[in-house]
């Protein structure tokens, strides 16, 4: 069991080598723009090994100069099959990046796949082999990365490996492959304007103290485990914090480092089945929330969630300083008003409303979900050692649930090819994960709570499920994730964070961005197309063995060449010296 996963994040200094550390200059979020070469830093001229050919991309020197500035540092990850198939020699393309770098200033590391496709190599994108290579030679993990490219291989490689992804199409780039992209920008120079306000949006203009503080995340589970790191952020500076959940949320409240005492209260205008407002009831919720004795209140909400009800009864209740995200004018509701565009992922959102109070992440705490420790109990020991599959096809919302007869043949594709696999689900879903099961995985349906749930999810080696709470556990845990991606909210903002991911799914489908709860659409089409040999390829690109033996690290730092047994990448040095 990955037990290093719960704990307070040590793991760059125990992993990563000694002076990792060292390299966290770029600030609290990125510590490396990890760019594609073709179409992305230059002109893409097909098998190039002229350096004459070189045309960079418009604006590329002064973006890439602003991140240098920034204090990140800056690699290429470059398929050049051309390499393979003798289109150019290893010198020509050594003087093609001399040229690049003479014209785009320095990188400080390049990571080439010389192969091509037939060479079944774990570094040619969309294998995330050259990402955390190029993550490892820069003394940092790829979730400390950010990928820059034009194609969607760009992408699934960055995904897979746990970084970000940033998606700057040209006119060669497949609409579905925008779509599908966690982010995207018109230009170079927008993408890096765009990373270095996220990073400049987590670290407080003027840091704070402060003593008891009630934060704030109502509605289920998932809601509750992505704002984890801006919860944590408060707890860095306050003596106390309280946290005021809904009846959804309470279990995965339990699991948050950083909290001291949770409130349990159902809020009518964020409960999807929202009771009556009764004077009487509200009046006790503001007893209570004055008994807190709160010195501040951070209220945490989705995008399409009012901050200011609750924020009027936290000012009934006595509370002098209220910070939340608000669109809506808050009059004196609010003494710190706060606005995120929209498509930030939830947990940065969360973590920029910290800042935003006052209260940044400590240093040594990485931006990432996690949970505590002494919350989550061990495997099953039926389940036999770390490594098997977990299928989890339910979820809170229908809209976003796998259809039962495609996780059935998900499940029967997974064990064919060798594959243990475990069905899990909530209370309410023992029908469901005990049909999905029959096709050939151990039915652990309504047997888990979340803490058990997140058990079996700490020892699996990647969680097939859609857009629900355990995507978030699995991302706590460090447990790539196959994600059933239904497209109602966008993928970049809820997608599971800084973990190894394989998005599958219509992207474009016709319920994109209806926020809908339950499928608007006739035969759930965006994950019912879904094929099961495309989660079984997503669980090799994420490196998961089919014979049980536990796999290499989740987002630690494994080398290009211990993925899939293919032949190495090729780390090559620039013409003059790339600063390695
Ligand atoms: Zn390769």
């Amino acid at each position: 069991m990955r037990r290093d996963q719960l704990e307070p994040d040590r793991r760059r200094s125990a992993r990563v080598d000694p002076g990792a550390d060292r390299g966290r200059s770029g600030g609290v979020l990125f510590d490396a723009v990890l760019l594609d070469r073709d179409g992305t830093l230059v002109e893409d001229v097909p098998y190039n090994g002229e350096p004459e050919k070189v045309r960079p991309m418009p604006g590329a020197r002064e973006a890439l100069d602003r991140l240098r500035a920034a204090g990140l540092r800056l690699g290429v990850v470059t398929n050049q099959s051309g390499l393979a198939r003798g289109c150019f020699t290893a010198g020509q393309m050594g003087r093609v990046h001399a040229r690049i770098e003479e014209l785009l200033g320095p990188f400080d590391t390049w990571q080439v796949c010389p192969h091509d496709d037939g060479a079944g190599c774990g570094c040619r994108k969309p294998a995330p082999g050259l990402v955390r290579a190029a993550a490892a030679d820069l003394g940092t993990t790829p979730g400390r990365c950010v990928v820059v490219g034009d194609i969607g291989r760009d992408m699934t490689a960055a995904l897979a490996a746990g970084a970000s992804g940033v998606l700057v199409p040209t006119p060669v780039t497949r609409a579905e492959e925008v779509a599908a992209a966690p982010h995207t920008a018109p230009t170079l120079p927008a993408a890096v304007a765009e990373i270095l306000r996220r990073q400049a949006a987590v670290v407080p203009a003027v840091p704070g103290t402060a003593g008891t503080v009630l934060v704030v995340r109502s509605d289920s589970a998932g809601d509750v485990l992505v704002t984890g790191p801006g919860i944590r952020a408060v707890a860095a500076h306050a003596r106390r914090v309280v946290l005021l959940c809904g009846p959804r949320g309470r279990a995965a409240a339990g699991l948050l480092p950083g909290v001291d005492e949770v409130v349990e209260w159902p809020l009518e205008w964020i409960d999807p089945n929202p009771a009556p407002v009764d004077p009487q009831r509200i009046g006790r919720l503001v007893r209570r929330l004055a008994a807190v004795g709160a010195d501040e209140a951070v209220i945490f909400t989705s995008f399409h969630q009012s901050p200011l009800p609750l924020a009027l009864l936290l000012r009934l209740a006595g509370v002098p300083r209220i910070a939340a995200i608000s669109d809506d004018y808050p009059g004196s509701l609010l003494d710190v008003r706060h606005r995120v565009p929209s498509g930030v992922p939830e947990p940065e959102r969360a973590l920029s409303l910290a800042a935003a109070a006052g209260h940044a992440l400590p240093t040594d705490d990485e931006p990432r979900l996690r949970l505590r420790r002494d919350t989550v109990p061990a495997a099953p020991s039926q389940l036999g050692p770390p490594g098997y599959v977990v299928v989890h096809p339910g979820s809170s919302a229908s809209a976003r649930a796998c259809p039962p007869e495609l996780a059935a043949r998900i499940v029967r594709v997974l064990a064919d090819a060798g594959h243990r696999v475990v069905v899990t689900g909530g209370p309410g879903e023992r029908e469901l994960t005990a049909r999905v099961a029959a096709a050939g995985g151990t039915d652990l349906g309504g047997r888990t709570g979340l803490a058990e749930l997140a058990g079996i999810i700490a020892d699996a080696g990647a969680l097939v499920v859609g857009n629900t709470g355990p995507a978030h556990l699995a991302a706590a845990l460090g447990t790539p994730v196959v994600s059933l991606f239904a497209p109602t909210v966008p993928f970049g903002q809820w997608g599971p964070y800084r973990v190894p991911t394989v998005r599958l799914g219509d992207a474009d489908a016709p319920c994109r961005d209806t926020r809908s709860a339950g499928c608007p659409v006739a035969g759930h089409p965006c994950l019912a197309g879904v094929d099961p040999a495309a989660v079984l390829d997503a669980v090799r690109l994420l490196g998961v063995p089919t014979s049980g033996a536990a796999r290499a690290g989740a987002d630690g730092v494994v080398g290009a060449d211990d993925m899939g047994g293919g032949p190495p990448a090729l780390a090559v040095p620039a013409g003059r010296g790339s600063g390695r």
